[in-house]
């Protein structure tokens, strides 16, 4: 059966790269029937934070990217973040001296130095495995000098070879690196160990993760040769390595540090789950020619790790927020109503907590605008109008009025007090404006129904007029309208 892991290390805010990686693995979990492992890689504690930690939970708690065993969830390889493990590493680390396939190493950065320099190697080859077949008496002489030993890997003679998922054959050829730390001296554990030590142990299959890791694999599989000669595990996974993505412009990577990248910064913006999730399927796979729009339910029955492109792929926002728009118009109105309330709360329309009031004009107001938006966050700019006791009015909005704004306003007024306030809906203002400014005055309906717009809503965009006339009421359009006029 299919087991893959999301493995991230806590470090800096959730970004569109990870949300990838977790998703791809998500999906092929989903798509064979397997089970995806959340696992925190948390031993660096300079660098990990528990705020970094939570941000993942949250992200991935948004996104709805559910998993099957690991931290916040539990499974029968407990504990998943790699912080609570080290007795576990400290256990495995001695079968693997047992065997043979680590060995202590005593050299200092500075000692590699300079035997590569008196021995002419060139120095980025780095560590020259002097200290493989140190003797017992050595060892004991470097320790009376108070030395503590770093743990390395002993990486084979010869080429190693794997089959790439996403790319098909990978040699690493023999002597392109030379043996690894794997825990510091000190006892510290690195990536290069508690990573591929865990995926043996949790018995990973597939280990689906960026371009940028695969340097790694070389030396993962160097120690995944030595944890089944020592009996922790039965078998290597399967790798495989997607696309880089690139920022919008140049060819470098999308850094952490572009906007782009920022998972959060897309939901304070408006993207909904399904919408991002759609586009970041999209970085690397296809689900068929000229098809961009797809559920997440299609997505997980069509997706398969074979099939992503190893290209790298580019970072489109507006392609991201096109798509994103298609979702929002999929979503149940209901659906949609409740998913704007936070958007209006955060921009200070409604409370954090809305009155029934509050909640009864979001659920009649939504339908103007769920056609009309590609991003949650423009809906606070197009409904606030109707919830607000002041208009606001924009400057361009005041600009755009035509010289004979106050006459086309007051002809409203009259029109609309004509209309009962029981009778007061989109149709009968729609007829009672139509039969006064189109008819009456002649006006085009463009010249007409503008500086209502602005009168109303204080811009020059808003949500179809005679709707929001009659969301407004009776009473309070013509306060407004009456108010407007010099
Ligand atoms: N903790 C590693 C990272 O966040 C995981 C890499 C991997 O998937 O092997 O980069």
């Amino acid at each position: 059966d299919v087991r893959v892991r999301f493995c991230p290390s806590p470090t800096g805010l959730p970004h569109v790269g990870m949300v990838r990686t977790a998703l791809y693995n998500w999906a092929y979990a989903r798509h064979t029937g397997g089970k995806l492992i959340f696992r925190v890689e948390d031993t660096d504690a300079a660098r990990d934070s528990e705020e970094s930690y939570r941000q993942l939970v949250d992200a991935l708690t948004w996104l709805e990217i559910d998993w099957d065993e690991g931290v916040e969830k539990g499974g029968p390889h407990e504990p998943y973040r790699q912080s609570q493990r080290l007795d576990i590493y400290a256990d495995v680390l001695q079968r693997l001296v047992a065997t043979g396939a680590v060995y202590e190493s005593y050299s200092t950065p500075e000692e590699i130095d300079a035997r590569n320099e008196a021995n002419g190697r060139a120095k980025q080859l780095g560590y020259d495995n002097f200290d493989r077949d140190l003797t017992d008496e050595q060892r004991a002489a470097f320790r009376a000098e108070g030395r503590e030993p770093a743990w390395r890997v002993r990486v084979p003679d010869h080429d190693v070879t794997y089959v790439d998922l996403i790319r098909g054959e990978v040699t690493f050829p023999a002597g392109s690196f030379p043996d690894f730390v794997v825990v510091r001296a000190g006892g510290q554990p690195l990536y290069t160990f508690t990573n591929p030590v865990d995926d043996a142990l949790m018995g990973i299959t597939h280990v689906i993760r960026g371009e940028d890791l695969m340097p790694s694999t070389a030396r993962q599989l160097a120690l995944y040769a030595a944890l089944i000669d020592a009996g922790v595990t039965t078998f290597v996974p399967r790798f495989g390595h997607m696309p880089l993505v690139l920022g919008e412009t140049g060819n470098k990577k999308l850094s952490k540090r572009d906007p782009q990248a920022d998972l959060f910064l897309h939901r304070e913006r408006g993207f909904i789950h399904e919408g991002l999730l759609n586009y970041l399927a999209l970085l690397g796979w296809s689900i068929g020619p000229d098809r961009d729009v797809f559920s997440l339910e299609e997505f997980t029955a069509a997706f398969d790790i074979v099939d992503v492109n190893p290209n790298p792929a580019r970072f489109d926002q507006k392609k991201a927020e096109s798509i994103n728009g298609d979702h929002i118009r999929m979503l149940e109105p209901a659906d949609f109503a409740t998913r704007i309330v936070p958007y209006l709360a955060a921009a200070g329309i409604v409370g954090e907590e809305p009155t029934d009031a509050e909640l009864a004009l979001i659920a009649k107001a939504a339908p103007l605008v769920q056609e009309r938006v590609q991003l949650l966050g423009e809906v606070p700019g197009l409904l606030g109008f109707l919830f607000a006791q002041d208009v606001v009015y924009a400057q361009d909005a005041l600009s755009s009025l035509p010289a004979d704004a106050n006459e086309v306003v007051i002809a409203s007024v009259g029109a609309l007090d004509l209309v009962p306030e029981a009778e007061f809906t989109a149709a009968a203002v729609q007829d009672a404006l139509s039969a006064a400014l189109i008819d009456g005055l002649g006006l085009k309906p463009r010249v007409a129904y503008g500086p209502l717009r602005v009168a109303l809503s204080g811009r020059r965009v808003s949500p179809p007029l005679f709707e929001s006339i009659e969301l407004l009421g009776k009473a309070e359009t013509l306060r407004r309208l009456t108010g407007f006029v010099q």
